[in-house]
């Protein structure tokens, strides 16, 4: 395992995350697999992890009292915990901590998030008077290191960066985001300020474990001994601000997998990268669909539906995977919507990219 300097720690360059354990799918509410994921745990500690990070919200409330059940067997200066304040799970930011610190089998935390900042719970966060309560949590001793986890637009992240000299900040960087979203943008506003970046979803929820078969193709052949997810591990920790790489692990293989991409310092040279980024090409143009706006599908759409501006929508769609960006459909001027397709197929017949709109228009539909 490779140590990165954090303050005067140490800190695992591979952090565990407790999001995606292995549960009992066969039982009511699949509660955590706590054998299973004991072994993980027990697993990744051998292998030298030392940073394993939770939250109040994680596996419906299960996952901090798991993960305190199963890390408290080890010396407690063995590792470092990281969890977080939910202002949508629960206001009450004190009592939160207190529970906390139970679930957890332990008398302060290390890392303390103010979790998942956003564009709308921004004002919540700044007014609420959690933050002080935190600090003064950390002049106390009972919090080691304080900072929070984004995932807001690049303006107010650049806005709560600024609140105060945060320790740390978790953001959400890979290499599709990197080229795609504003995952660079937001890195270089920790970046400026100087403040440790911890990674959240490298392999962007496991959408990047697995690519379409011509962008595999030319990540394979560069380097045949390494898995797909590797090349998203090697990239994150090529940045220099990181100091942490957060992995949901949910068995033993991804587990074992992850530490060997972690047992050197080795990231991505110049040549890797230039291969990595055009394996996100080839990727793209499998995910998108190559509509030009040529609008020669248009004047024959009985439903009136303005097609390319729809078609625009579902690519930010498939590059984002939130369905909160396919409901922008509702707001664009078209006279029809893809509720109104009525399969007729004209469109296709006119379009020289030969893409079925018909399909495209069915799965809009079912999912707005
Ligand atoms: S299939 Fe749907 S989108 Fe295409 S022309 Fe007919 S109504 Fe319009
Ligand atoms: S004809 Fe095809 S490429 Fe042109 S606007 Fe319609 S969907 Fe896009």
């Amino acid at each position: 395992m490779i140590y990165n300097s954090f303050k005067d720690i140490k800190l695992s360059a591979l952090g565990m995350g407790n999001m995606r354990l292995p549960v009992k799918k066969d039982v009511d509410g699949n509660p955590i697999d706590r054998a299973e994921a004991q072994k993980i745990i027990d697993d990744a500690m051998s292998g030298g992890i030392n940073y394993y990070d939770t939250a109040y919200v994680y596996h419906s409330g299960e996952s901090e009292d798991f993960v305190g059940e199963a890390i408290s067997k080890y010396p407690r200066e063995s590792y470092h915990l990281a969890t977080k304040f939910s202002i949508f799970a629960k206001e009450d930011y004190k009592g939160m901590f207190e529970e906390q610190l139970r679930n957890l089998r332990t008398d302060y935390i290390d890392f303390y998030l103010i979790h998942c900042l956003t564009d709308e719970n921004i004002d919540k966060y700044l007014d609420c008077g959690c933050i002080e309560y935190f600090l003064e949590q950390k002049r106390l001793g009972r919090i080691k290191y304080l900072g929070f986890s984004s995932h807001a637009s690049v303006e107010s992240l650049e806005r709560f960066a600024s609140h105060h000299d945060w320790d740390f900040a978790q953001l959400q960087i890979n290499w599709f985001d990197w080229n795609y979203g504003t995952s660079k943008a937001e890195y270089e506003v920790l970046e400026k300020k100087n403040i440790p970046v911890i990674v959240m979803e490298p392999v962007r929820g496991g959408k990047l474990a697995s690519l379409s078969e011509d962008a595999e193709k030319i990540l394979k052949t560069a380097h045949p001994d390494w898995s797909i997810p590797a090349w998203a591990f090697r990239f994150v920790k090529s940045l220099p601000m990181v100091k942490v790489v957060l992995s949901g692990m949910s068995n033993l293989e991804q587990l074992n997998d992850n530490l060997s991409t972690f047992s050197d310092e080795n990231g991505l040279n110049d040549k890797d990268m230039q291969t990595l980024m055009t394996a996100c090409e080839v990727f793209k143009k499998n995910l998108c669909v190559p509509c030009t706006a040529c609008r020669y599908c248009c004047d024959d759409c009985p439903a009136q539906i303005d097609i390319p501006a729809v078609l625009s929508v579902y690519n930010d769609y498939k590059v984002d995977g939130g369905r909160g960006v396919l409901r922008r459909i509702n707001d664009l001027e078209s006279t029809g919507k893809p509720a109104d397709c009525v399969e007729c197929g004209l469109c296709k017949n006119h379009c020289p990219q030969n893409i079925d709109i018909t399909t495209i228009m069915q799965e809009i539909k079912e999912k707005i």
